[in-house]
């Protein structure tokens, strides 16, 4: 048992459900107790889909456990295929489901459908959304190309036979899929660039494919895994089984797009693209190199996603950005060694989680002044009072725009380098509020351009200067006695901008605890400042 109040992924049929209702002809059986249908709402409402998604669920009641449930299950499957027709039909179970274990999906095989049929076994209890998107897009591809499957040792052919068979080169574009983080925008973006450096799209999917879509994956020079979460397995698969090469570098922030161009281009024995293309297609490059960006060089930033995102933010944070990384995790376990690999390069130690308290503490340690995360990082970080942009999903409906928003490619980088530095304190703000302390309404804290809502709650205000005033209790000392911040102390940290007061407040109390010293003084926090700075 695990207490759980908030969770990053659902579990696996969530994810099965995001693959058949990305697709057009697919439909899914699920074997679910009466109540399981809040997942629509996750289509209808965050996604805002105008149909609902192609599933059909059993919603077997308490009642029906003393009966049959084996023939609730062959009568909805038999219901579904008679009324949607579909193309291509997965079979599978919810959590309760799995527990009374009717084999669904062996059911299904089992009645002669004249479609094909692909049965879904995704453990409820040892794995989540992700893991069920990405076992449902390989499963149903396998189900689907076996038959084209080449035997053992035949040729395959290479990434360049476009040239001998006289035509222009053409790509899978694999992952993209509903309650993604903006994977409608990234495939619009994608399918320009690769149509800039004249590469055709072959297949999109699961996002708008067909099940007679999929049968032509192979016929593709190259495979662009954009969402590992979901396209890993596959790419994997169709790489072993038909030799098509997979370009894995996913084109998110400047450094990262160019990467992904050089490698497509050199797969395909294509021209290699400009060096200055990055700098004519994207605004991102100069806007951070303008004058104006400069108060943002090393500004700390604490980065928890999906590993995707949360490795492409890291890179784009660290060397296109000038921030400084505090913090770098995520929850996809599937990928935890990427994201240890990014974090190692950093120097940091990557926090692989999906308990969202212990990322919440994490955020709190690092005390960044910006936190790049999910849903669940917002919260958190309003809860500490630290600026946050959202960079991956879970997501919520504010995440799924009616404007264009991509993350990949030359526009993503522009609409990453706005919504990141959009919660940040400009810094003409910044420059006057640490100047001048005493505003009755550019006060500490205050964000004037957000409306000046964003007054941050992490750290205590300062005491007056007064002598006579009682030191601050604060933290324990490692000997079990107390800390203490003396009223000169705590005046002196309230002179330092809020933005990094929670950072120094932290190094003064671990060079305190290091010396021994209880009670820390104007001079102490000076002396740990002169320490760190060394
Ligand atoms: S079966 Fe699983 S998804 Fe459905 S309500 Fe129970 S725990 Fe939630």
């Amino acid at each position: 048992m695990e207490l759980t109040l908030w969770t990053y992924e659902g579990p696996p049929h969530v994810g099965a459900m995001r693959i058949a209702a990305s697709m057009e002809g697919v439909h899914y059986v699920l074997h679910a107790p009466q109540g399981d249908t809040y997942a629509d709402l996750l289509f209808t409402m965050i996604e805002r889909r105008d149909r609902r998604p192609p599933v059909t669920y059993t919603t077997f009641q308490a009642r029906d456990l003393g009966g049959d449930t084996a023939e609730l299950v062959k009568r909805s499957i038999q219901q579904a295929v008679d009324r949607f027709k579909p193309e291509a039909l997965l079979v599978g179970e919810s959590c309760t489901a799995e527990l009374i274990q009717d084999q669904p999906g062996s059911l299904a095989c089992g009645m002669d459908l004249g479609v094909p049929v692909v049965s879904l076994e995704l453990p409820a209890y040892s794995k989540k959304e992700n893991w069920g998107a990405a076992e449902t897009l390989y499963q149903l591809c396998r189900g689907l190309l076996k038959s084209q499957v080449p035997a053992p040792g035949t040729d395959r052919p290479g990434p360049e036979r476009w040239k001998e068979e006289n035509r222009r080169p053409r790509v899978n574009l694999l992952g993209p899929s509903l309650l993604g983080f903006r994977c409608r925008d990234d495939v619009r973006e994608l399918r320009g660039l690769l149509a800039d450096h004249g590469i055709d799209v072959n297949v999109v999917a699961p996002l708008g494919a067909r099940p007679a879509d999929l049968i032509r994956l192979p016929q593709a020079d190259a495979n662009l895994c954009l969402y590992p979460e979901v396209a890993g397995p596959l790419c994997s698969w169709l790489e072993r089984n038909f030799g098509t090469p997979v370009v894995r570098t996913v084109p998110i922030g400047i450094g990262a797009t160019a990467q992904f161009l050089r490698e497509l281009c050199a797969l395909l024995g294509l021209e290699p693209p400009e060096l200055r293309e990055a700098d004519q297609r994207s605004r991102l490059p100069w806007y951070s190199k303008s004058v104006d960006s400069t108060y943002l060089t090393g500004k700390r930033v604490f980065i928890f996603a999906d590993a995707t995102h949360a490795i492409a933010a890291a890179r784009i944070a660290s060397r296109e950005l000038g921030f400084t990384v505090v913090g770098l995790g995520s929850y996809s376990r599937e990928q935890a060694r990427e994201v240890r690999a990014a974090a190692k390069e950093l120097g940091l130690e990557a926090l692989i989680s999906d308990d969202y308290l212990e990322v919440e503490q994490a955020m709190a340690q690092a005390a960044p002044e910006l936190v790049l995360g999910t849903q669940m990082e917002r919260h958190s970080a309003k809860r500490l009072g630290i600026p946050c942009a959202v960079i991956s999903a879970p997501l919520h409906v504010q995440d799924v725009p009616a404007r264009y928003a991509p993350q990949m490619g030359w526009e993503g980088a522009n609409v990453i380098f706005d919504s990141w530095v959009h919660p940040l304190m400009m810094g003409l703000e910044e420059h006057l509020i640490g100047m001048f302390r005493h505003d009755f309404e550019f006060v500490d804290g205050h964000l004037s351009h957000l409306g000046g809502a964003a007054a941050p709650a992490a750290q205590p205000m300062a005491a007056p200067v007064n002598e006579e005033t009682e030191v601050t209790p604060l933290s324990a000392t490692p000997e079990g006695g107390s800390l203490r911040w003396t009223a000169s102390g705590e005046a002196e940290l309230s002179r330092i901008p809020f933005f990094v007061r929670g950072k120094v407040r932290r190094n003064t109390e671990a060079y305190a605890n290091e010396r021994g010293v209880a009670e820390i003084t104007e001079e102490t926090l000076y002396e740990a400042k002169a320490h760190f700075s060394r």
